[in-house]
């Protein structure tokens, strides 16, 4: 049976066994899809002891991305342009390095959020490895307007001129929180990692133009800080990062077997599994 895992540190709260076995059993794909922790020290090791041992394809996550984008050795134009790596295919004598994340948000925000990003303006909070897998995506969906703000505004500022020729007809910048002061936005993405400490970006009211959605890439916590805050400074919609999760597992199936699978049931039963407690 063809075996696939994800591999992290920590790893055990994975939830991409579940979501991979899934796709699977309705796809009539015959695999394995494990969870598998590697010290941190020992991320090739643990990549060649899997391939070795006949495996096919991993999907990579926290520390590991950039360690796995060094060890491809070719890679998707996409996953250049992020810097990191999420799905690695090996073939017969390459290793195959592809970054999903940002296909798997865009996917979520048109697809099962019904947003429609072509004209809109986005706000896309932070300037980390998932702010850094979202642009060439995002700005591919051709909105009108895309504001990078960041803690660190320098690391905001680089994001912009890096993604400068790929922004097309989309008006790209860079700023602070406290730059946003006054301006609107049709969709504020929440790509900082404050959430996992429960924090909040400090973000001046009023950014929330009429219909707005605000998304956090975060997950299973419930409500975070962030979209507590979208709801009272008015913000239409609110959604959460968990079909972002199922949409880039769905986009690295599809790569490793060459069938997409249907994600809706398979997000359905995990957000009643996570609402359930
Ligand atoms: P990184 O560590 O690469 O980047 C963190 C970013 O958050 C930086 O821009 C940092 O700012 C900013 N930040 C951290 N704390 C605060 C704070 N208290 N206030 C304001 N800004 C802050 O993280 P990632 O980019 O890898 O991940 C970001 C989030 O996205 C995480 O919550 C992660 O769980 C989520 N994610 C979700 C996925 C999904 O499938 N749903 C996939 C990938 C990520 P500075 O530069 O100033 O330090």
């Amino acid at each position: 049976m063809d075996r696939y895992a994800v591999v992290g540190n920590p790893i055990a709260h994975s939830r991409s066994p579940q979501i991979h076995a899934a796709f699977a059993r309705q796809t009539g794909q015959a695999l394995r899809y494990d969870a598998l922790l590697a010290p941190v020290d020992g991320f090739a090791r643990t990549v060649a002891d899997f391939r070795a041992r006949g495996g096919r394809g991993l999907n990579v996550t926290v520390p590991f991305k950039l360690e796995a984008f060094a060890l491809a050795t070719r890679r998707t134009p996409r996953a250049e342009m992020a810097g990191a790596v999420n799905t690695l295919a090996f073939e017969a004598d390459a290793i195959l390095g592809d970054n999903t994340d940002g296909a798997g948000l865009v996917r979520d925000l048109e697809g099962n959020l019904g947003f429609a990003l072509a004209g809109c303006r986005i706000l896309l909070l932070g300037a980390g490895g998932a702010c850094r897998g979202a642009l060439l995506p995002l700005l591919a969906s051709q909105p009108a307007a895309l504001t990078i703000a960041n803690r660190s505004v320098a690391k905001a500022a680089a994001l912009a001129a890096l993604f400068a020729p790929e922004a097309g007809a989309a008006s790209l910048d860079a700023c602070g929180f406290d730059a946003l002061a006054g301006r609107r936005f049709d969709l504020v993405i929440n790509a900082t990692s404050a959430s996992l400490s429960g924090a909040l970006p400090p973000l001046p009211p009023g950014l929330y133009a009429e219909g707005a959605l605000a998304y956090d890439m975060m997950y299973g916590r419930g409500d975070t800080p962030f979209m507590a805050a979208a709801r009272a400074d008015g913000a239409a919609r609110i959604a959460d990062g968990l079909g972002m999760l199922v949409e880039q597992a769905a986009e690295s199936f599809a790569l490793w077997r060459g069938v997409r699978p249907d994600t809706a049931a398979v997000l359905a039963e995990l957000r009643r599994q996570i609402d359930g407690g």
